[in-house]
């Protein structure tokens, strides 16, 4: 096998070679972040949550398949078909956090768990411990809910993590080996068909940028292409929709079908988009993405309205007590307008990165680090009722008292650590003229421009929680280059400064403040973005959400605890006075830290009602309410006492 060059060292997502990538990814060590917001939960992940994913996936049985299907031990397979895939979104954590910083347990682990791939694989590629401890060895004959190929994928963006954080190939020599398998049993000219579950193809891709081997290029496409042939039977009740095969991807209008599914397909499509440069994959990204945040987005960039099929619903159906919002489907929309970012440079695909991350991909793990949501509602009626996972045993629908430990289907906790662990290979890119940065965290960044210049840069901030974002130049050449630096959607009058002279004459581009100089070391940069609390307002056409509002204080999304109100049990009737100014204060005692925001509001006459549900609306019963203070806490960290009632949408004040 050939590697390129260059590939080695890149993040997740490597475009430096991509003809079309308007932006070129990084490698993964040019970014390194110091102490903050992301620092901590970055600490946890790596301190924590990935000695308990190992524990866990010890406990759920997911190495002894692997150990059975390899014949160490006997036993009878655990779990759901794609068991593997979680200990290879675990592996691929482990060697992010270890090409960050090496550790010797972390290695130890990683280890033991790579011995166990290699003892599993058959001589001829195939590796899929389901599969392979079934009484007849019968491959490929579910490819509609079967996940072998998706968990290929899986092993395939752990092999390609494994080879660019650290250069250690052992993976990578199991995935191609796999990869050169499963490119001689489908092709054009082969086995015709697709995964249920879309993953693969943006894994194949990735393996093509580190190897150079274009048939796994080819092998995407090949799959990409066999979608929309309405061929898939579905799941259970659900149609070709649901694995997306209603339709061909270059004809796509709307976002349908299982969101997760919908989301990896639409990464995958953007992947080959960057490969190819075919226009038509990219327009009907555009028309998906547009779909999706014109009218299927939650507030906290959530996806997938429906329990149904963990699915996407109908245009500005978003019931927020109800709403499935699976952390996997807020971490593939990440992946997916990443990919769509560095497609066209297109500052709004960031803000959505930055609208999912500060919201709903943080409040799937608990602050613990050792417990997890699967499902991100966005309003719990006084604990009465939690579901949490679409279709599974009592003991995961049940009131907890916190975030469940793991799931029986745990697809969601290794996802989550494999994006903190990755976190820093989404802060900033390149371009033939510069340096663009995405999202706001305290960091050094160096970067070798193609004019040939080495740039060294220190970002100093408190984002998100206050808005001043310091940014010095500790290397430069003597050559121009420009610096673009993203102005959040909810900022309307950012402020900037060099070298502490205002600049009044702000060039915006695609939403990015664009600053071309001569840089100097030590010159600086200050930007101050207007971080103040507000209330936002939805759509007239969410029912749901109709006549509410939300608190948001820049990119974090607020919601009301029970707990924490001067009255209990009644967030039912709690209203908001949309004319009575937010207060904001920090805690520093308060869930690890937070900014809290208090707002005027009241608690409606509900005992008027005497047990009535309804009556005619004009009796005025809603007289005699009682004012109360209202104290709003940072979605992401809502559940990390006891779970209560929580709501993000507050009514406004009726009278
Ligand atoms: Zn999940």
């Amino acid at each position: 096998m050939l590697l390129h060059d260059d590939s080695q060292g890149f993040g997740p997502v490597d475009t430096s070679q991509s003809p079309h990538a308007c932006l070129k990814t990084l490698k993964f060590k040019s970014v390194s972040l110091n102490e903050g917001f992301w620092t901590k939960k970055i600490t946890v992940n790596r301190k924590i949550s990935l000695h308990f994913g190992s524990k866990m996936l010890e406990k759920a049985g997911n190495f002894d398949n692997l150990r059975i299907a390899a014949g160490l031990i006997k036993g009878n397979f655990r779990g759901y078909v794609f068991q593997d895939s979680d200990i290879y979104k675990w592996l691929e954590a482990l060697a992010w956090e270890m090409g960050r910083k090496p550790d010797n347990e972390l290695s130890s682990i990683a280890d033991q768990a790579i011995e166990l791939v290699v003892a599993a694989q058959l001589p001829d590629g195939y590796i899929n411990s389901y599969v392979q401890t079934r009484e007849a060895f019968k491959p490929w004959i579910d490819l509609d809910n079967g996940h072998e190929l998706y968990c290929a994928g899986h092993l395939f963006q752990a092999a390609v993590a494994f080879e660019c954080a650290l250069g250690d190939h052992r993976l990578l020599n199991i995935a191609c080996s796999f990869a050169d398998h499963i490119c001689s049993v489908f092709g054009p000219d082969k086995r015709h068909g697709a995964c249920g579950h879309p993953e693969v193809e943006m894994a194949l891709v990735a393996l093509f940028r580190v190897t150079g081997e274009s048939r796994y290029l080819d092998l995407a496409k090949f799959f990409i292409d066999q979608r929309g042939e309405s061929a898939m039977k579905g799941h259970r009740s659900y149609g070709p929709e649901y694995h997306q095969d209603h339709i061909q991807v270059r004809q796509v209008i709307e976002a349908a079908g299982h969101s997760v599914r919908q989301l990896y397909l639409a990464s995958g499509v953007t992947d080959l988009f960057l490969e190819t440069g075919e226009q038509a994959l990219l327009e009907a990204m555009v028309r998906l993405s547009k779909d999706i945040n014109e009218t299927k987005l939650y507030i906290t960039g959530g996806l997938g309205a429906r329990f149904d099929g963990e699915a996407f619903g109908d245009p500005y159906e978003l019931p927020t007590d109800q709403c499935y919002c699976e952390t996997c489907a807020a971490i593939a929309s990440l992946m997916w307008n990443w990919r769509m970012l560095l497609a066209s440079g297109e500052g709004h695909y960031a803000d959505q990165m930055e609208r999912v991350l500060y919201n709903n991909i943080l409040a799937g793990p608990a602050l613990d680090g050792q417990h997890y949501f699967y499902i991100n509602p966005l309003m719990l009626r006084e604990a009465r009722y939690l579901r949490l996972s679409t279709d599974l045993p009592p003991s995961e629908i049940f009131i907890p008292s916190q975030r469940p430990e793991w799931h029986d289907c745990a697809c969601c906790p290794p996802n989550v650590m494999r994006l903190l662990s990755s976190f820093s290979h989404y802060l900033a890119t390149r371009d033939a003229k510069g340096i663009q940065i995405h999202h706001f965290a305290s960091a050094d960044i160096e970067c070798d421009l193609p004019t040939g210049l080495r740039v060294k840069l220190n970002i100093m901030t408190e984002y998100p929680w206050q808005g001043h974002i310091r940014l010095r130049v500790v290397q430069s050449g003597h050559a121009p280059w420009r610096l673009s630096m993203r102005i959040p959607e909810w900022s309307q009058t950012p402020r900037l400064s060099i070298n502490g002279e205002i600049v009044r004459d702000l060039r915006r581009e695609k939403g990015y403040l664009v600053l071309e100089r001569e840089w100097q070391a030590e010159d600086v940069v200050e930007l101050e973005l207007e971080i103040e609390a507000i209330l936002v307002a939805s759509n007239p056409r969410i029912d749901a959400t109709r006549g509410c509002f939300a608190i948001q204080r820049g990119p974090i999304v607020y919601c009301l605890e029970d707990r924490d109100q001067e009255i209990t049990g009644r967030l039912l009737d709690v209203e908001i006075d949309k004319n009575q100014p937010l207060l904001t204060r920090w805690d520093s005692g308060l869930l690890d830290g937070v900014m809290v925001v208090e707002a005027n509001g009241q608690f409606v006459d509900y005992e008027s009602w005497h047990g009535r549900l309804y009556q005619p609306a004009t009796s005025s019963v809603l007289a005699n309410p009682r004012p109360a203070r209202l104290v709003a806490i940072p979605y992401y960290a809502w559940g990390n006492r006891v779970i209560g009632g929580m709501r993000v949408w507050i009514p406004n004040k009726s009278i």
